[in-house]
């Protein structure tokens, strides 16, 4: 599945001499979270230094920057934006400087009271640099309403809404904090002296650094050169728990552990369940590279059917993030997938996808599998039909572009031109995360959604879709109110 995208990554480090290049290692380990633009900001103690631009690590930062960042504290961002525009002043980590001095963020996430907000601070007179939801956090950091109170950041925590993790840096500290959902992840580590914080295990490992633990939700953690503090903005309990399962389903990386669980093997464990809830008559399995992979082994494995390549990949594409006609979009996929003929002629295929979409992607990765020589092909996907949207940051099309919204599987089926399709089902995706399997977010597959959504909230998301799309054919309406996810 690739008609979607995660929404960023973050990485944060005090407390270490090479701060600003360890970051940019952590960044690089995370950049399938974001391929946008991505930026660095440290500290010397007493003042702020940013760099960052646009296009991947390697493009927005060079050398130079690394050399003028050197400092013992950092913060850094990669970023996909859902559906904003994609500029330069919306690149991570924003640094300001207000009536509490430097403060520079990074944010992980959507806010759903963020239009809201931002229209209020408007009205009263604000100025906004940025499309970025993320600014309001700014905002209300600067305010008096909040600066008066004894912990100003836990008072302007208690009023965001949605999904959020985020890194704040002032001169002397950064704070990391998870949302009381906990739907994004965020985890601790150490190297030496140095505290590490960053949305995927896997970029602790890329710098050689220990796991510790996950941030808590509702927890604020300070790292600074005296070390680790921890204070909560919210109760524990209080707020039910939804951790995105799309993590594990596509987004992180398959070494990575989230949510209590190492990523590879929940997948193993969703194309085991798969294979048993819906076996197929086939000669071979065959992965949808890159992600289904996992899944595919573990159907391999619970099915006893053997498995190999049906696609070659090739890695010499860009990301192509703008394709704003589906026959573009057809042709990127043909692009990125040549079918093995010599493998798959004449063969009954079982292939395993994680996901299905807007199913555009998938019909065409089917077709060339078809033209190729395929004799049959049963598609078996490793996560239920997804119905409904998400408001918590990931960028799904509308619901009327799902192709689950409003079809059975059988019209499915009749579109993607397979022999027989069939979904895993709700409790075998759950049942597959052993630690948290009660503690997710499944709302885009049932609808169920976790934390509230304003009604005014659709409406904006509809706007930045809109001024997303605009940006991507290079037109820029007027829209005076859009906010764009970070
Ligand atoms: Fe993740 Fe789906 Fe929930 Fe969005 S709606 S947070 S994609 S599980």
């Amino acid at each position: 599945m690739s008609s979607i995208h995660h929404h960023c990554g973050l990485f944060g480090i005090a407390n270490h001499p090479a701060a600003a290049e360890l970051t940019y290692l952590g960044l690089y380990a995370q950049q399938h979270r974001g391929q946008e633009s991505a930026g660095i900001c440290s500290s010397n103690g007493g003042t702020l230094t940013r760099r960052g631009g646009l296009g991947l690590v390697t493009d927005a930062i060079s050398q130079r920057d690394l050399e003028e960042l050197r400092n013992p504290l950092a913060i850094g961002h990669v970023r996909y934006s859902t559906t904003g525009s994609c500029s330069e002043s919306n690149t991570q980590p924003l640094l300001v400087t207000c009536s509490i001095g430097q403060v520079a963020i990074c944010h992980n996430g959507n806010l759903v009271n963020a239009g809201v907000m931002r229209r209020e601070f408007e009205q009263h007179g604000h100025i906004f640099v940025t499309t970025s939801d993320t600014e309001v956090i700014l905002h209300m950091l600067a305010d008096k309403r909040f600066t008066e109170k004894p912990d100003p950041l836990a008072a302007v925590l208690r009023h965001l809404c949605g999904s959020y993790c985020l890194l704040i840096q002032y001169p002397d500290r950064l704070e990391a904090v998870r949302d009381p959902s906990g739907n994004r992840p965020l985890c601790l580590g150490r190297l030496d002296e140095a505290w590490i914080v960053a949305s995927e295990t896997c970029a602790l490992d890329i710098v050689d650094a220990e796991y510790v633990r996950d941030v808590d939700p509702g927890e604020i953690v300070t790292l600074s050169e005296s070390g680790l503090s921890s204070r909560r903005f919210v109760e524990e309990g209080v707020v039910r728990r939804a951790h995105c399962i799309f993590e594990h389903i596509y987004f992180a990386d398959p070494s990575s552990q989230i949510f209590g669980d190492n990523v590879h093997l929940v997948r193993m464990e969703m194309g085991r369940a798969l294979a048993r809830e819906a076996p197929a008559d086939g000669d071979l399995v065959v992965p949808v590279p890159n992600c289904a992979r996992c899944a595919a082994l573990g159907y391999h494995e619970a099915s006893g059917i053997q498995i190999g390549r049906g696609f070659t990949t090739n890695h010499y594409i860009g990301r192509s993030f703008i394709q704003p006609t589906q026959s573009i979009r057809d042709l990127t996929v043909r692009l990125k997938l040549n079918p093995i003929r010599g493998s798959i002629e004449g063969k009954r295929l079982v292939v395993v996808e994680d996901s299905v979409v807007r199913g555009t992607t998938t019909r065409g990765k089917m077709r060339s599998l078809r033209t190729a020589g395929a004799k049959e092909i049963h598609l078996r996907v490793a996560s239920p039909p997804i119905r409904h949207p998400c408001y918590y940051g990931i960028d799904f099309p509308s619901r009327e572009e799902l192709i689950a919204n409003g079809r059975t599987v059988a019209q499915i089926r009749e579109y993607l031109g397979v022999d027989s399709l069939e979904y895993l089902s709700l409790d075998g995706m759950l049942a597959a995360a052993k630690t948290a399997h009660e503690d997710f977010c499944h709302a885009c597959f049932t609808g169920d959604y976790p934390i509230p959504i304003d009604p005014t909230f659709q409406k904006d998301l509809f706007e930045r879709r809109q001024l997303r799309f605009f940006d991507a054919v290079g037109i820029r309406p007027h829209s005076p109110n859009s906010a764009a996810n970070s």
